[in-house]
């Protein structure tokens, strides 16, 4: 039997009713000839609550029993789920992760897929059952204890059981129809795309759009599970939604594919470091211990190089504004233990990041040319910029971002197909 995996997120199993309508999208492919395997999400808000729950009962919590409360939430819609398929007279069975078993590593709260045996399932299918629900985001840590993947970890639950499953498609139904070429709510422009391949979409994915958790990506890119991202409130049908997939399967692709944002990010300079060999290491090692997540990084000749007798330098380099207070300590940690010496530490957290990302840019030249004179034009400001094989990133000020996005979704011409 062909086999789908089809993956219903928060909103799409909110209540009831949105479960009876993500049912008969199940019941459908059913009907069409598929075993199917579903994998739900909690109720939309309800692993929220979890955590909150958690929270209030215990601050420095143990996270074996975090694990235990907040997947408890999948636990719930994955019985309704099944339940609704059986009085719809599909036969349905539901499995909680240890009853697969997914088993995962013991890192509760961030755990990882070690396997996913299938013969619990197989022999369910060869009885005649046509579907398996499997609660989202939980698995069983080598200690038998309940572990969960991070948050949006349901994504990942249903890639990897395509892949273990060798599934013809994983269908991730969720609140928007599809990948577009950037935020259409910063552009009406944005256009929702047929296709994108796995690098774009984890360029995009982890530059902040929303909609598939990176993880998820990562994986379907190893095993090349197509992706469908789709809508559960839409009437779909083949042709629906986006479908992330490997570069191969997309003809003809633009230079740029999307245009992706995030919005709080911070600058920082270490003015007049020692321009010495190791000094990188020694400012981005402590960086790492205290878990800042560095992206973009500078190093470039001291304007206030006067009055030093070593040479000196500036680095400068960006990470999430949150995490400002976390990088200063350990800056200020490193250099009361006299691992590096700077004279300042400016700080910008009005920052944000914009992005053109695509393929086609390995075999195009002129992207970032073009990129910053339509910068230029709208006099926008470049404090970073940073490049990769397929992506080029700047750091602008916060005030400018839509305006940035617009230009450039303009300047590549991403409202046009072909
Ligand atoms: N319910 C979990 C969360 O909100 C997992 C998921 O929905 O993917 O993070
Ligand atoms: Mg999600």
């Amino acid at each position: 039997m062909p086999l789908l995996v089809m993956k219903f997120g928060g909103t799409s199993v909110a209540d009831l009713g949105r479960i009876r309508n993500a049912a008969e999208k199940v019941r459908a492919e059913v009907a069409r000839g598929y075993d199917v395997i579903v994998i739900v999400s909690a109720m939309s808000g309800k692993t929220n609550e979890l955590v909150g729950w958690v929270n209030e009962t215990s601050p420095l919590y143990d996270a074996r029993e975090y694990d235990a409360v907040v997947s408890s939430g999948e636990n719930v819609t994955a019985g309704l789920m099944a339940l609704t398929l059986q009085e719809m007279d599909v036969p349905a069975r539901s499995w909680q992760g240890w009853q697969v078993p997914i088993q995962t590593t013991s890192q509760h709260g961030a755990a990882r897929f070690v396997d996913i045996p299938r013969a619990n399932l197989d022999a369910k299918f060869a009885e005649g059952f046509k579907v398996a629900v499997i609660a989202g985001f939980q698995g069983v840590s080598p200690e038998g204890r309940i572990t969960t993947l991070g948050r949006g970890g349901s994504d990942t639950t249903a890639v990897a059981f395509a892949a273990a499953f060798e599934a013809e498609r994983c269908d991730i139904y969720t609140d928007v129809d599809g990948i577009y070429t950037t935020d259409p709510r910063i552009t009406s422009k944005a256009r929702k795309l047929e296709k994108i391949s796995f690098e774009e979409m984890l360029e995009l994915a982890s530059l902040g759009a929303k909609v598939l958790q990176t993880r998820s990506v990562e994986l379907a890119m190893r095993y090349k599970v197509r992706l469908r991202v789709l809508s559960s409130f839409d009437d779909t049908d083949e042709q629906s939604g986006t479908l992330v997939c490997d570069e191969d399967e997309i003809m003809e692709s633009k230079v740029v594919s999307g245009v992706a944002y995030s919005r709080e990010e911070a600058k920082l300079t270490l003015v007049t470091v020692e321009d010495r060999p190791g000094i990188a290491a020694a400012i981005f090692g402590p960086l790492a211990e205290a878990g800042v997540n560095v992206d973009m990084i500078v190093q470039n000749i001291s304007e206030n190089a006067q009055g030093h007798d070593k040479p000196v330098t500036d680095m400068t380099f960006s990470c999430p504004v949150d995490q400002v207070a976390r990088a200063r300590k350990a800056l200020e940690g490193a250099r009361d233990a006299g691992q590096i010496r700077y004279d300042r530490l400016e700080v910008d957290e009005d920052a944000a990041k914009v992005s053109v990302v695509g393929i086609g840019m390995r075999s195009h030249a002129g992207v970032a040319a073009r990129m910053f004179s339509a910068l230029a034009e709208e006099r926008v400001n470049i404090k970073v910029i940073a490049t990769s094989e397929i992506k080029i990133s700047v750091l602008i000020d916060r005030k400018y971002m839509e305006l940035a996005v617009q230009a450039l979704h303009d300047a590549f011409e991403l409202d046009k197909t072909g």
